[in-house]
């Protein structure tokens, strides 16, 4: 059927809406693709929905390639499972509950990995039944923090979720590349520029992951990588390489050669770039905050931790939690300091923190050797040559300091480029974590019980098509790659004479040859159809228009701004190759 703009549920709008701030949501909201109704809730227009129709089919398609099987479960989930697993504590205010009519406790999933656990345990209990990987393409429902940029970040989104369910670790890692190849397909045929990153595992446990990363001004996610293609992370999860000769310092021996440890009187400057500039005009030194050793006093569960980093970082607080989960990670308050009048707000140092009670944990680039600048722990007071190793000893090592651009790459030392991106898909292998809280347990074939191991894997297919969006858009608008776009060919006939009969012949032999069509029979100025057509992003534009007295029609590409002229009777055989192929 063709789709005739004169009765299409389609309204432009000239103006960006106020709420936007990243092209993708501005432009989606214009075209009418999608219309806001809460923050971070949208409904899917009908050219939105063909669109979103259009990802699933492809995701769908790329699933069913490796052998998972469709499902589909409800929304709207009991407490207990979530209890069992304790991500209905873990998950916390991003979880929507709600509650029915006899006080029953439910929530809206964030996340299947506890009801595709049940699921599984309901029906099989062999081992000749694995693997399994079931998937669904669902409604998913986070109450995020800050609900922005569109449908990047919905709190109602689309998500296509699988897991994987398998007997032992190499059959969990034959699921896991399963999925990571039909991923790169998925985005090569989304048309994406994506990067494949290590990424860390957070709240869901497990130890494997790696995120689908594309690249976009708009992105929410910031990535390191190597410029010879050796390494990408996504920050949160980017290595340190190995200390650098500078923390090393300059002598074979620093340990030994380093003078001994030398107070610093530094009055009112707890600040790690008050003492920089302190002890620099005071000394005529060059010292720069990665001279400096901070010292972070936090609580691990309740009882007194000192971290350590080089003073031009921070610890990356997420990072941190995840190495010392599940313990529970606070910083410390003003009522900590209060009653621990040992450890001195602002000068802060590891030395003698052993007989204070308090445990060191030093990040990876505090080397052994390496001199720094830190806390004296005495009020106004600092110290200089403090040495690794010698003035202080670490309890353990963390690596949890944020990295910075130009940071040697881990495998091969060349500085790491920082990028900004959207996050469109994640793997993850999840271990034994839910199949042991929920016991999904088979019979092995002598008959003793293996506990499943399993992975789970998701896209964001609504996130996705802003992503698209973030990449192929311009000024002018929205510029589909046809994989996805609501139609093949956008008609547009304009003037009063013949063209109108014309475009309507025209679309309906490219319907007939298998060409999806959206006809412009609007009669509208050849200006506002031709600014229409731009924004909707209809990957080939055709005009039906003056040039129909020489027998022609102009066909431009969308993306190019290409036009040529095509004799009207070759038009469909011309154009009936620019459809997706098998789409229909
Ligand atoms: P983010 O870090 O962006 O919050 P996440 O790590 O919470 O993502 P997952 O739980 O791994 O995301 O979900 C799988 C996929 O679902 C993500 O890779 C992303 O593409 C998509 N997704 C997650 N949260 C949202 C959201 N609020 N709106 C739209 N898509 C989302
Ligand atoms: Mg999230």
């Amino acid at each position: 059927m063709v789709m005739r703009m004169s009765t299409l549920f389609l309204r432009t709008l000239r103006e960006d809406p106020a709420d936007a701030e990243v092209p993708s949501h501005k432009l989606l909201v214009r075209a009418g693709y999608i219309r806001r109704i809460a923050a971070g809730i949208y409904s899917w227009l009908p050219l939105g929905k063909l669109v979103l129709d259009n990802v699933a089919a492809i995701v769908r398609a790329e699933m069913d390639a490796i052998g998972g099987q469709e499902v589909l479960l409800p929304a709207l989930l009991p407490r207990e499972p979530y209890e069992l697993s304790r991500r209905w504590y873990d998950y916390g205010p991003e979880m929507f509950r709600l509650q029915d009519r006899r006080g029953a406790d439910y929530c809206l999933g964030p996340t299947h990995e506890e009801m595709m656990t049940l699921l599984v345990k309901g029906e099989y209990s062999s081992y000749k039944d694995l693997p399994l990987t079931l998937y669904q393409i669902q409604t998913k429902y986070r109450d995020e923090r800050r609900p922005r940029s569109g449908i990047i970040r919905g709190r109602e989104f689309v998500m296509k979720d699988s897991y994987s369910f398998n007997l032992d670790d190499a059959d969990q890692q034959r699921s896991y590349d399963d999925h990571r190849r039909a991923y790169a397909r998925i985005f090569d045929r989304l048309g994406l520029d994506y990067r494949i990153v290590a990424a860390m595992s957070g709240a869901m446990g497990g130890s494997r992951s790696e995120e689908f990363l594309a690249p976009a001004a708009a992105g929410e996610d910031t990535f390191v990588s190597c410029p010879n293609g050796d390494y990408a992370a996504n920050v949160e999860a980017a290595e340190a390489a190995p200390p650098s000769p500078r923390d090393q310092a300059d002598s074979a021996d620093p340990v030994a050669d380093a003078p001994p440890m030398e107070d610093l009187h530094t009055p009112g400057v707890p600040g790690i770039d008050a003492v920089v500039e302190h002890l620099n005009t005071r000394s005529g030194g060059a010292m720069s905050a990665a001279d400096m050793l901070k010292t972070i006093l936090v609580k691990v569960d309740g009882a007194p931790v000192a971290v350590l980093v080089p003073g031009d970082r921070d610890v990356h607080e997420e990072r941190f939690a995840a190495a010392l989960t599940p313990a529970v990670v606070e910083l410390f308050d003003e009522a900590d300091f209060a009653a621990r009048p040992d450890l001195v707000r602002g000068y802060a140092g590891p030395q003698g923190m052993a007989g204070r009670g308090v445990r060191v944990l030093a990040d990876v680039r505090v080397a052994p050797g390496s001199a720094w600048v830190t806390g004296a722990n005495v009020a106004d007071h600092h110290v200089r040559y403090a040495v690794a190793g010698r003035d202080f000893v670490a309890d353990g090592t963390v690596d949890v300091a944020t990295v910075a651009a130009g940071d040697p790459c881990p495998r091969c030392g060349a500085p790491l480029e920082f990028g900004r991106a959207i996050e469109i898909g994640h793997i993850f292998q999840l271990g034994r974590k839910y199949t042991t809280a929920l016991d999904l347990r088979v019979s092995g074939a002598d008959g003793t019980l293996t506990t499943v191991t399993m992975g789970s894997y998701g896209v964001g297919v609504s996130r996705a098509i802003a992503a698209v969006a973030e990449q192929t858009a311009d000024a002018a608008g929205l510029c589909w790659p046809a994989a996805i776009a609501p139609a093949d060919v956008h008609v547009v006939a304009v003037g009063k004479k013949e063209q109108p009969a014309a475009a309507e012949r025209l679309a309906a032999e490219l319907e007939a040859a298998g060409v999806r069509v959206l006809l412009d029979d609007r009669g509208l100025s050849a200006g506002v159809a031709f600014a229409d057509a731009d924004l909707i992003g209809v990957p080939t534009i055709v005009i039906v228009g003056k040039s129909l007295v020489d027998g022609e029609v102009e066909v431009k590409d969308r993306r190019s701004g290409d036009r040529r002229r095509v004799p009207l009777a070759d038009a469909v055989a011309e154009l009936s190759s620019v459809g997706e192929p098998g789409r229909r």
